[in-house]
């Protein structure tokens, strides 16, 4: 049974072809992923793998397994783009960079995770713009 509870986006009408969805994460992120041996380091010292649905190397499990229902993983909005799990991956495998491929995947579809109408307005008046620079930057497509 899948760890993914969340139905963000409807992946039946994303067009994604059936067995491509590792092919198309490498080609964005340009890792390979069945270098990955499951070892579980990335998900180790990831410091939010606590509040994710998937941890890190079940990602790269699920993707690999072609389970498209990791695009509606909480995990891969939460991943702040630390590196940890790059800088200590033992097969070198960047998973900072196939978080950022599945959120690209979803984005360039032009759906966006996060829409300001959603913000309330007692929100949006306490949130540092800082927080709403990077918000756009990593939700919006
Ligand atoms: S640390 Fe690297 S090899 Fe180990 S599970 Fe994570 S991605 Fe795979
Ligand atoms: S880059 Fe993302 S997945 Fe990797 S350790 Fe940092 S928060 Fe976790």
């Amino acid at each position: 049974m899948s760890k993914v509870t969340e139905k963000f986006v409807d992946i039946n009408s994303m067009n994604l072809k059936k067995g491509e969805l590792v092919k198309e994460v490498e080609e964005l992120c340009g890792e390979n992923l069945f270098g990955c041996y499951q070892c579980g380091t990335c998900s180790a010292g990831c410091p939010f793998v606590d509040d994710m649905d998937l941890s890190p190397d079940e990602v790269i499990r699920y993707v690999i397994l072609d389970r498209k229902e990791v695009l509606n993983s909480k995990t891969i909005w939460l991943c702040a783009a630390c590196y940890t799990c790059a800088e200590r991956c033992p097969r070198n495998i960047n998973i900072t960079k196939i978080m950022e491929a599945l959120r690209q995947i979803i984005l360039r579809k032009n759906i966006d995770r996060t829409l300001l109408t959603k913000i309330a307005k007692e929100e949006k008046e306490t949130i540092p713009q800082l927080a709403f620079v990077c918000l756009f930057r990593k939700n919006v497509g």
